[in-house]
């Protein structure tokens, strides 16, 4: 084990990144976290599905002596990691009950003879006898503990095995430890960092915001419907649904196979044979939509997942993030789509009937969470990160609500009288009690308390007679942050900084109706996909269908799941730039030395035939498709528009200025390629201003940016906007 990260060994990191997997970039803080396990420092690392976890001890495996151990709790995620890497040519293996004698024998030779990189262990296999000693025998330099949260009772997956991993590891030696969780509630956290007595190790917590997620809920009428066109809409792409029973998942199954749509059910009372099958042929991609109950899903890394639909509401917002987390992990396109009515909350309840009050009470809480978010009009994303204690501070431009909001007030004496109410009774109560106070609702609570004698009590009446009325603002206030609600501690209501400033000096706020879904009507029409707007595609989609074929026909030879031979992401840049050599494929994102060796050849055959069929001129590094020159840098800029990144994000990842990157667009804009920047537009420029601006130009006698400056001199307009607006005047006009 390295004790000193040299230079050497850093200034390496990155083109190992490039040369072994693939990527030019780090994702987040994959760097620093390797840099960290790599110093010899037990690492703990939280982050959301799809984030990139498991490279972030993968890739130190491979640029350390000795053979790293990773603690998996399922033997099919195992055989799935120990694929992948297999495919980017890395000596990975595994060890559990699955292999014959003679194959764990080969494993253990190579563990022993220093070549084996990676062994995957549950921890099950790992408490033997056998094992131990064989492992105390080799050269180990870390353990990486993946999904650790299963160490903690406090968990969605608590397995007893887990709590016994840190006995094993003192006893092999005394070995830096690196745990990997996607689950990340305060007592989760405390129960790994003491379970694997880490207490000291740093954190790497990164943002639960899943950025290419679309969400969206509909009213729960005329589903089968609604479901059969939705999964029309998205034909060929992968999906799952969800629902609530297995009788359910029997059912629309079948409905969608009647349908045409390449579907079949998983759910825990199909025998283990069955089950197997079904879910291997989702990940072969032998069927689109796997139609299931929340066994499935679980140690499924199949990145290209398109669209994940709630069929039936879930239980909690927890399993609801989760479930649809499994949507575009490899950060293109992914729709969560959930059908919402308050019949299945009341369904949901009715099954809580027979537990212990407090586990009712405690179900009941979560339901109640699950309506908030279902019926409030606020963005989508600001209300779920919310719930997982973080503040966004705008909204995201991406989800339903954001893009067709519902009516809107401003309100301001409004929130002054919550945020007294709330200050007055020093902040100790929850939303509940506070509406009771406000609206002068008779309940002993309020009477014992002596709220009954406080200014606030009944103010609310006046302003607005119903209820609901000030449980909505309420919970606005608290996703605006004006409010905190304290989650493990009973909902109970605080005032941050943002919320006093606010009762010395008030202004308008603009908060969201409620969805009423019961008279919602639904559109069964050709909305369906409202997530994948309307900018057309950088990539040739005639090559990207050739490219996706040929890799099934591989990956069925070779009988792996297609996104291990290449991922999606990786397909549409070849389809954008057109590889017809081993250099060029491995400039690929997400395609290393390893696997140009091992599926290059026919992908690089393809793509030249196909380039020569159709006259396509490839120069050097850049290609010229049409008239557009894309370059690197208006590729990436094209994609990541198509995926609705905002221009700042993209000018981060670049590491350029967002001056810089407009101007990029600019180029593309000019070249003739459609790009729709609304979602963008619409966050950072008020709606009126952009008329303004567009009006301007559409009477203006020249686009010039410095005759548009002058004429909005007065009006505190910056050369930004102007530029934005103008990239959209000239794509909806010009192009
Ligand atoms: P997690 O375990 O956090 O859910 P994974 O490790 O499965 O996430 O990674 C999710 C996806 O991100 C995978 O498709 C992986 O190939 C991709 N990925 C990881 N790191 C990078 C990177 N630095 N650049 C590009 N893609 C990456
Ligand atoms: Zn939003």
């Amino acid at each position: 084990m390295v004790k000193q990260v040299d230079n050497v060994v850093l200034g390496t990191l990155k083109e190992r990144l490039k040369e072994i997997f693939g990527y030019s970039q780090f994702r987040g803080e994959q760097e620093v976290i390797i840099q960290n396990i790599l110093l010899g420092k037990n690492t703990f690392v939280i982050m959301p599905t799809g984030a990139g976890k498991s490279l972030c001890y993968q890739l130190p495996a491979l640029v350390t002596e000795g053979m790293t151990i990773v603690i998996s709790p399922l033997i099919a995620l195992m055989k799935n990691q120990v694929d992948q890497l297999t495919a980017f040519g890395i000596n990975a293996q595994f060890l559990n009950s699955t292999l014959t004698k003679a194959e764990m024998t080969r494993v253990k030779n190579d563990a022993l003879d220093g070549s084996l990189k990676l062994l995957y262990i549950a921890p099950e296999s790992l408490t033997k006898e056998e094992n131990l000693e064989f492992l105390k025998r080799v050269k180990i330099s870390f353990v990486a503990i993946d999904e650790a949260h299963c160490i903690s009772e406090w968990g969605h997956d608590f397995r007893p095995e887990y709590r016994r991993i840190y006995g094993i590891i003192e006893n092999i030696g005394n070995l830096p430890i690196i745990a990997l969780t996607a689950t990340a509630t305060p007592k989760v956290q405390q129960d790994i960092r003491k379970n694997l007595q880490m207490e000291e190790a740093e954190t790497f917590k990164s943002s639960f915001n899943r950025k290419n997620l679309y969400y969206e809920i509909r009213a729960k009428k005329d589903t089968k419907k609604q479901l059969i066109r939705y999964v029309r809409n998205n034909k060929g792409k992968s999906g799952i649904v969800y629902c609530l029973s297995r009788k359910t998942v029997e059912e629309i199954a079948e409905l969608l196979s009647v349908n045409d749509v390449k579907a079949l059910p998983y759910h825990a009372g199909l025998d283990s044979n069955t089950r197997m099958a079904n879910q291997d042929a989702f990940l072969n991609e032998d069927v689109d939509v796997i139609v299931a109950t929340i066994a499935f899903g679980m140690g499924i890394d199949k990145p290209d997942v398109r669209f994940v639909i709630h069929y039936d509401v879930p239980k909690s917002l927890e399993g609801y993030y989760q479930e649809t987390g499994r949507a575009g992990r490899d950060g293109l396109e992914g729709n969560c789509l959930m059908f919402y009515s308050y019949d299945d909350i009341q369904k949901l309840e009715k099954f809580n009937k027979d537990k212990t009050v407090t586990e009712r009470d405690n179900a009941r809480h979560l339901l109640n969470e699950m309506v908030a978010y279902s019926t409030l009009g606020v963005c989508r994303r600001r209300q779920l990160l919310s719930y997982f204690g973080e503040y966004l501070d705008k909204d995201c431009g991406f989800c339903d609500n954001c893009v067709k909001p519902t009516e809107k007030r401003k309100v301001q004496d409004e929130v002054v009288l919550v945020l007294r109410a709330v200050h007055l009774t020093e902040q100790r109560f929850d939303g509940e009690h506070i509406t009771d106070l406000i609206t002068a609702t008779d309940n002993q609570y309020v009477r014992s308390y002596e709220h009954d004698k406080l200014d606030v009590f009944g103010k609310g009446t006046e302003l607005n007679e119903s209820r609901e009325y000030w449980i909505s603002t309420i919970r606005q206030l608290v996703i605006l942050n004006y409010l905190e609600k304290d989650i493990e501690n009973y909902g109970i209501l605080k005032i941050g900084e943002k919320g006093l400033n606010y009762i010395n000096d008030p202004y308008p706020v603009t908060l969201y109706k409620d969805h009423n879904f019961e008279e919602e009507e639904v559109k069964v029409e050709d909305d369906a996909d409202a997530a994948s707007g309307g900018s057309a595609h950088a990539y040739d989609e005639a090559l990207l269908g050739m490219l996706k074929a040929l890799r099934k026909k591989v990956a069925k030879e070779k009988d792996l799941p297609p996104y291990v031979i290449f991922q999606d992401p990786s397909l549409e840049e070849m389809a954008t730039t057109y590889p017809t050599t081993q250099q060029e494929m491995a400039q690929i994102n997400g395609v290393g030395m390893g696997k140009v060796q091992k599926f290059g050849r026919q992908f690089i055959d393809l793509i030249t035939r196909y380039v020569e069929e159709n006259d396509i001129e490839t120069a050097k590094d850049v290609v010229i498709k049409s008239t557009v020159n894309k370059s690197k840098i208006k590729i990436f800029i094209i994609q990541q528009v198509d995926r609705k990144i905002s221009l700042d994000e993209i000018a981060d990842v670049k590491n350029m200025p967002l001056g810089d990157i407009i101007e990029e667009v600019e180029h593309i804009c000019y070249s003739g390629t459609k790009l729709n920047l609304d979602y963008y537009i619409n966050q950072v420029i008020d709606k009126e201003r952009q008329q303004d601006i567009y009006d301007y130009f559409m009477s203006a006698e020249t686009d010039n940016i410095a005759a548009a400056l002058d004429e909005f001199s007065g009006d505190d307009v910056s050369e930004e906007e102007l530029r934005l607006v103008r990239i959209k005047f000239l794509s909806e006009l010009a192009n």
